[in-house]
């Protein structure tokens, strides 16, 4: 690319917020309410929402790719769409959940992984806002995705680090970007902390290690109870530290099966065992979906019906006690006649899924068949 070209996308973007902004003003889909940043109590976290409400992430399956659906109390929100050929399955998957129109649609960062699918989103559905990073591409698939902001007259926001944002009850500050990281498309990836009354959310698109960095040092808070994991579970993110401060209870890793990529990577896998963190792949389980009613989190998780694979439901994805025999290598349900002759040395109890026995190369026992 030419600097000239960048240039021009860049200034497009510009003018484009400029002006639709403009037009919003006379009428555009949806209400939009930015909060203001300095106010310490965001709505979400007020613990207000009426007990009927809730909040749900829908993490799609695009194979290769990243889309994730947000509710709260009816209002919608799009992180990323995966691939100009996933197009299709997001907006089925959208219009399945009733949604008509959409309050944020963000594009985390300009790779077509990300904004592929979010032409035809764009096109088929109201949308409020576009969050875009101010980073231009010149991609045809960028190109297709600014195209289709100007024809539908939605409002371009370019979001700085800190912000808040309301989704019904809820509420979204955006963490990241916190600087220019030149020609590095992933580190500009926008992140968010979700908060819906005591429970939180962190997606940051692709952001590697270096932006991370930058979170940490940013000072805002990054503790949430779900993180996705950036760029779909490579190593050049999710460090220790940046894990650390996030500390979350399950990590939602989107990818595709067998990728070129070798995604998730074992380091990333390995570190987030090693914590303690329940780990859901949507190669594994095909979209994933979490809900919140304020206080707690229920996970779901729906196998591609094309794989002939049957649905998973809560319980096996956030599993339940098993006892391990060390000795053996043999694992069973805690009622097992066999578990409680087991020697003191070699009993270990475990909370997980059996899946997760499997990896670990140990066999369930033949007698209660866990
Ligand atoms: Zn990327
Ligand atoms: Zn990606």
């Amino acid at each position: 690319m030419t600097t000239n070209m960048a240039g021009n996308t860049i200034k497009r973007i510009l003018a484009l917020a400029a002006v639709l902004c403009m037009i919003c003003l006379t009428g555009c889909a949806g209400s939009v309410t930015v909060s203001d940043p300095s106010s310490a109590a965001a709505p979400g976290e007020s613990g207000e929402q009426r007990a009927d409400s809730r909040a749900v992430f829908h993490f799609i399956d695009v194979g290769q790719g990243d889309s994730t659906l947000i509710e709260a109390n009816g209002h919608y929100m799009l992180i990323d769409a995966g691939e100009r050929d996933q197009t299709e399955a997001v907006t089925s998957y959208l219009k399945e959940q009733g949604v008509r129109n959409l309050d944020y649609v963000i594009g985390t960062h300009p790779h077509s992984d990300h904004i592929g699918g979010l032409e035809g989103v764009i096109r088929e559905f109201e949308v409020a806002n576009v969050i875009l990073p101010q980073k231009e591409h010149t991609t045809r698939t960028y190109e297709r995705l600014l195209d289709a902001i100007e024809d539908r007259n939605c409002k371009i926001t370019i979001p700085k680090a800190g912000e808040s944002y309301s989704l019904g009850a809820a509420s979204f500050q955006i963490i990241s970007p916190n600087r220019d990281y030149d020609d590095n498309l992933n580190n500009w990836s926008i992140g968010i902390r979700f908060v819906f009354g005591e429970t939180s959310f962190v997606l940051c698109g692709d952001a590697e290690k270096e932006a991370e960095e930058d979170m940490l040092s940013g000072g805002l808070a990054l503790n949430a109870d779900v993180l996705k994991v950036s760029h779909h579970g490579s190593s050049t993110s999710s460090s220790p530290e940046f894990i650390n401060a996030v500390s979350p209870r399950y990590a939602v890793i989107s990818c595709g099966r067998n990728n070129d990529y070798g995604h998730p990577h074992k380091e990333t896998l390995d570190l987030l065992k090693k914590q303690g963190i329940k780990v859901l792949r949507t190669d594994q389980l095909g979209t994933i979906v979490i809900e919140s009613n304020g206080t707690d989190l229920q996970v779901m998780g729906q196998n591609d019906t094309s794989q002939g694979t049957s649905k998973q439901t809560e319980e096996s994805l956030s599993g339940s006690e098993y006892i391990i025999n060390t000795n053996t290598g043999k694992f069973h349900l805690t009622d097992c006649k066999l578990a409680e002759s087991i020697k003191e040395e070699n009993r270990r109890q475990f909370n997980g899924t059996r899946q997760e026995l499997i990896d670990q190369g140990l066999k369930p026992c033949k007698s209660c068949n866990p």
